[in-house]
């Protein structure tokens, strides 16, 4: 089934607002296996509303609109497409008792505009709106299907997973879905990550192998079409194993978490705990630890150890490390080790993790920008440096530092 999202709304063409309800639609059709050939934005006209109908319906069998069902005089998707395929709009009763219902707990009368929302094309399923007023249609007619579904996000994406998607299953019959499983990787660019798969990349048929990356992460999705999960699971499983076996340093997960999850399970799973001690992340790896439930397990707490003062006075960096002639200097393997050392030792964890380095935007102590140096220190061990140069902005420095620090812990 090919189909074609209809984003209905002035506001998406005015670049008031942005079309998230798109990506949103694509990503879930996909899941359900059906194929987005095309996505569509038009205003609120209804001229132009017909046009884009008129256009879809020659290229694609299910088109799915978002927009354009609430009660003002701009909302006109429902209007247009009845008009377009010639069909009437009637009430649909228990809607329009549940907005009576809703007007009358507010104790306000109920707005004559109001009773758009519990509009129905003549034929159309109702689409249950659990947050919202609005209705959604689903209806097919002579081989093409039309499922109308609201703009606001919170609406609209309860709807699409629950009726609309039961809907669409139903239509696809027993028809292959798209199973796919979502493996995580750390420590490893997305191209060179792609470098090590490319013969794998190139051959794929099914299953496809998609890497992509998405806010400092890089994952890749191994995915097939099949009529159930044991059996797109026995489909899969070669095409996983030849990627483990390439990556296995890297990959940290099987399943879409960050890696400060994965992190964070690991510990708990070894009852191991952690301790920090960030300079240049100014906190940062705590912010991704402490995200994680159930992280006080393994996370016990840290040090943001700013200035020279405090890596010495709360970490007990020597200060002959720090400054004076012939110093190593703040940003250094040697203070990286003691931070680690000194946060370890005081804190008695099974790790501490240090990171201090140049997030720039000047240079420091005659240290380029991007210059970072990871400490890990465990019991009973000399702690190990891993030296950076990282790319960017502060900011992607300081992400980037997090990210290997954590990497660094997980290894
Ligand atoms: P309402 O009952 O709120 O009028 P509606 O179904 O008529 O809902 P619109 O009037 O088109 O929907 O849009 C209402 C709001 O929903 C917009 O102001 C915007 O905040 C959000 N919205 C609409 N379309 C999209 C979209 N494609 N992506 C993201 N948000 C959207
Ligand atoms: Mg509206």
């Amino acid at each position: 089934m090919r189909a074609e999202i209809i984003a209905v709304g002035t506001e998406l063409l005015l670049g008031q607002i942005v079309n998230t309800n798109a990506q949103y639609l694509s990503q879930g059709l996909a899941e359900l296996g059906i194929d987005v050939y095309y996505q569509t934005v038009v205003g609120d006209n209804m001229t132009r509303i017909r046009q884009a109908i008129e256009t879809a319906r020659s290229r694609a069998d299910l088109l799915v609109f978002t927009g354009g069902l609430g009660p003002t005089q701009d909302d006109l998707t429902r209007d247009a497409l009845a008009a377009d395929l010639g069909l009437g709009i009637g009430l649909h009763e228990p809607t329009l008792r549940k907005i009576e219902e809703m007007f009358a707990g507010r104790g306000a009368a109920l707005i004559e505009s109001n009773r758009k929302q519990a509009m129905l094309i003549d034929g159309a399923q109702p689409l249950r709106n659990d947050t919202g007023l609005a209705i959604g249609n689903a209806l097919s007619v002579n081989g093409t299907h039309y499922l109308l579904l609201p703009g606001p996000p919170r609406e609209m994406k309860p709807m699409f997973d629950n009726d609309a998607s039961d809907w669409l299953r139903k239509l696809m019959g027993k028809a292959d879905v798209l199973h796919s499983v979502m493996l995580k990787f750390a420590g490893i660019g997305e191209s060179a990550l792609e470098e090590l798969l490319i013969d794998l990349i190139r051959e794929q048929t099914d299953p496809t192998i998609a890497p992509y990356a998405k806010e400092g992460e890089v994952c890749v999705r191994v995915s097939t079409k099949a009529g159930s999960g044991e059996e797109a699971a026995r489909r899969l499983e070669p095409t996983l194993q030849a990627i483990r076996a390439r990556t296995e340093r890297y990959l940290y997960a099987e399943e879409d978490i960050p890696l400060e999850a994965a992190v964070i399970r690991l510990l708990t799973r070894r009852r191991q705990t952690v301790t920090l001690a960030e300079s240049c992340t100014g906190g940062m790896i705590a912010t991704a630890l402490t995200t994680v439930p159930g992280s006080a397990d393994a996370f016990l707490g840290g040090v943001v150890s700013y200035s020279n003062g405090v890596k010495h006075k709360q970490l007990g960096v020597p200060m002959e490390l720090l400054e004076g002639p012939g110093a190593p200097g703040a940003v250094s393997e040697e203070t990286a080790a003691a931070m680690a050392e000194g946060m370890r030792s005081a804190a008695d964890s099974d790790f501490a993790v240090s990171v201090t380095g140049v997030a720039g935007p000047a240079e420091s102590e005659g240290k380029p920008v991007g210059l970072v140096y990871v400490g890990l220190a465990e019991k009973g061990k000399p702690a190990k440096v891993e030296k950076l140069q990282l790319s960017g902005d502060r900011e992607g420095i300081r992400i980037r530092a997090t990210k290997r620090a954590l990497y660094f812990l997980w290894l």
